[in-house]
């Protein structure tokens, strides 16, 4: 394995994936285009939303954009390592962020998922549960309904198209609990309010969710 990497960065060496200069480590963008990157601050937070508040590690801007295409569609799986790291740091650097006491990623139907082959908010999942110390519950939430795809729909019918798409398990263990949901990005929040709305009508407490990027 490790030779066969080798032999490929000999044929396609590794390159930032944002200005494509020349990597010589296993990096996902070089020092340069990183430090372009900067923390989102802004909070979501209003009374038309069932979750909490919501956290956005950054803006969708053109350097986040394809980083989030690549994990998405091609799971480069040191593409989530490396924005599940970010996300991390963004959680611990902010002595005001809330309490957690399970982390979970917003689930792909089990169709899609086959098809797929992974769930990047799942991935996301992993790596911030390990760095921030969060115990992962990746099999709590299911989604039973295969949705179309959001990016056709328009707002209202987002927004039908996602309720109801969800079931819980195991509702007794989230009671009073403080939830941290997780997904790649944040568009309308229809998705992750759904979710919030069968969390909440099950006792849970608090529901933040945490995105890489708000489009
Ligand atoms: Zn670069």
């Amino acid at each position: 394995m490790m030779f066969f990497q080798t032999l490929l960065d000999l044929i396609f060496p590794r390159s930032c994936l944002n200005c494509h200069s020349r990597l010589d480590s296993s990096k996902i963008l070089c020092e340069k285009c990183h430090t372009e990157l900067e923390f989102n601050q802004e909070i979501i937070q209003s009374d038309e939303h069932i979750f909490d508040c919501a956290y956005a590690v950054y803006d969708f801007n053109e350097i986040i954009q394809p980083l989030i295409h690549e994990l998405k569609y091609n799971e480069m799986r040191n593409i989530a390592k490396f924005l599940g790291k970010q996300a991390s740091k963004f959680i611990l650097e902010n002595p005001t962020f809330p309490k957690i006491d399970y982390i979970i990623p917003v689930p792909l139907h089990k169709v899609k998922k086959r098809s797929r082959g992974f769930n990047q908010a799942e991935l996301l999942t992993k790596e911030i549960s390990r760095n921030c110390n969060f115990t992962h519950l990746p099999k709590v939430m299911l989604r039973n309904r295969f949705t179309t795809t959001q990016t056709q729909l328009g707002r209202i019918e987002r927004h039908k198209n996602v309720s109801a798409a969800f079931d819980l398990r195991k509702a007794k263990i989230i009671q009073g609990k403080n939830i941290l949901l997780i997904d790649d990005v944040f568009t309308t929040g229809a998705t992750v309010n759904s979710i919030s709305n069968v969390l909440k009508s099950n006792g849970v407490s608090r529901i933040i969710v945490l995105t890489i990027a708000r489009a």
